[in-house]
């Protein structure tokens, strides 16, 4: 093989597996925002033949050759197109790993699990489910071996979600947190000013809000002619490509702090993906590196940003504009504390950015010993209720509102969860490490978002997927992740929204 034809043929694979993603993702979302409910028939059969064909395109023999035959000219590969060939070459090994008759099996346990989890979870009824929890943690444990033989299966799953983070760092990272956490919020309780929020239970017409959503996508320097917003159960954010980004949010009309914070925090995600380098353009590698690293911008701009009382000040006027009667008699200041309230819940997606990682912490123990094999299904329930009581005081009254909440396990996914925590401290050091450089509270208060945005591309977006989780965040901050910047970041915030001493 020539190596300017393989490289030809490189281009070429990775242009035709784009064209796939783009019409996939297309039709994703199309099913989840405008299509009428009867399309879901067609819209799968058409779905099924585009990842059979996008499957045959990338899972033969000849890409297998092809991928080799680079690998061994890697010297003289550009370090862009070093980095595809290994990206592409990962997720062969990945693909061609577990036979084929027990990836259809297991796709169709999730697909069985996650009709079981919904009835289950609208039934508060348990039973039938656990024993799904315990074959899917059974057929990871399995696949954990198929793609790193030997190693320890729960730490494999974490390398999947976060390349390069280990079991040892989670560990560490939690128990220092659940450390500086616990106590934190005992204070809050016993010692804080309490925070009124009853103003914030009033009617916020949807219209208005949809007015407010725009604002803020401006506001941020989302360009609404690369990203629009459309209206879904769940927030989410979808790209497919950089000039083509698509976020969603949810309006309540008795709760517009709901919406304003789901648009920040895609618009997060969705400004990630707006500034990839036009260099990765219809390459594997033009899109966000990680599920760490893009949680960690979309909380950025959630708490760091949007919870700050700079940005809450810098709101107020247009919120005043939007809603005069609803905040006749409400202060910007006490807009600040109330979208800062600290309170034990029993719902993850509900709680606040005080106790959302002691949730993922419960997630986290439970999945490192149901992927080892520890646990049986009838003892989940009482262990949830149990770690749930330890680590936030609180009291698991049904199943519904325990171990059915989340549809992770349901759907296959067991060390996903802690991308969430470490998305939340890589977002704490990255803020810090930027606020040596610029003036970020100056730059939030006067609405000068363009150097932050300057800032972030420059150190992180720009990359893409051309480099791994860990290399950014030193890139980024001159260190290696470390967590003490965070629980810096949460003592400081909470005892300021608290008035600590
Ligand atoms: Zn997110």
């Amino acid at each position: 093989m020539e190596l300017s034809k393989a490289i030809e043929q490189l281009t070429h694979l990775q242009k035709q597996m784009q064209v796939y993603k783009h019409a996939q993702g297309v039709l994703y979302y199309d099913g989840d925002t405008a299509a009428p409910e009867k399309s879901y028939v067609g819209r799968g059969e058409t779905l099924s033949e585009l990842s059979r064909l996008s499957y045959q395109l990338f899972a033969n023999d000849q890409v297998g050759e092809l991928l080799a035959f680079l690998r061994e000219n890697s010297d003289k590969l550009t370090p862009l197109q070093a980095r595809e060939v290994d990206q592409l070459s990962r997720d062969y090994k990945q693909l061609s790993a577990i036979p084929m008759e027990e990836d259809a099996a297991f796709a169709a346990l999730q697909n069985e699990a996650t009709a079981i989890w919904k009835k289950a979870k609208h039934e508060n009824d348990y039973s039938a489910f656990g024993g799904y929890i315990i074959r899917i943690a059974e057929t990871l444990r399995k696949f954990a071996g198929y793609y790193q033989p030997g190693a320890e299966p729960y730490g494999v799953w974490l390398d999947q979600y976060e390349r390069g983070l280990t079991r040892e760092q989670l560990d560490n990272f939690f128990a220092r947190l659940r450390e500086a956490i616990v106590p934190l919020l005992r204070r809050t309780q016993t010692e804080g000013k309490p925070i009124d929020i009853t103003f914030l239970q009033q009617k916020w017409p949807v219209e208005k809000q949809r007015q407010l959503s725009d604002y803020l996508m401006s506001l941020i320097g989302i360009d609404h002619s690369r990203c629009t917003i459309g209206e879904t159960e769940h927030p989410f954010t979808t790209n497919f490509n950089k000039d083509d980004v698509r976020i969603t949010t949810h309006y309540f009309e008795k709760d517009f702090v709901s919406s304003m914070y789901s648009v920040i925090h895609e618009g997060g995600h969705a400004l990630y993906e707006l500034n990839t380098d036009d260099s990765l353009w219809n390459t594997c590698l033009a899109e966000g590196t990680s599920m760490g690293i893009h949680e960690s911008q979309s909380r950025l701009f959630e708490n760091n940003i949007g919870r700050s009382r700079e940005f809450i000040n810098l709101i107020f006027p247009k919120l005043l504009e939007l809603f005069p009667e609803q905040l006749a008699s409400v202060t910007a200041e006490q807009l600040y504390r109330a979208v800062n309230r600290a309170e034990p819940s029993l719902i993850r997606t509900e709680a606040d950015e005080l106790t959302y990682c002691l949730h993922i912490m419960v997630r986290y123990e439970m999945e490192k010993q149901l992927i080892a094999g520890k646990l049986s299904a009838d003892e989940l329930p009482a262990l949830w209720n149990q770690l749930m009581k330890e680590y936030l005081g609180v009291t698991v009254l049904d199943d519904a509102h325990g171990i059915l909440q989340d549809t992770h396990w349901s759907g296959g996914m067991m060390g996903y969860f802690p991308s969430y925590a470490i998305g939340s401290a890589y977002s704490a050091q990255i803020m810090a490490a930027m606020e040596k450089q610029l003036d970020v509270k100056g730059l939030i208060a006067s609405g000068n978002f363009a150097p932050i945005l300057s800032w972030l591309t420059e150190k992180i977006w720009r990359y893409g997927k051309e480099k791994d989780p860990a290399w950014l965040i030193e890139n980024a901050t001159g260190e290696p992740f470390n967590p003490q910047y965070y629980l810096d970041y949460l003592t400081r915030k909470f005892s300021d929204v608290y008035g600590l001493s």
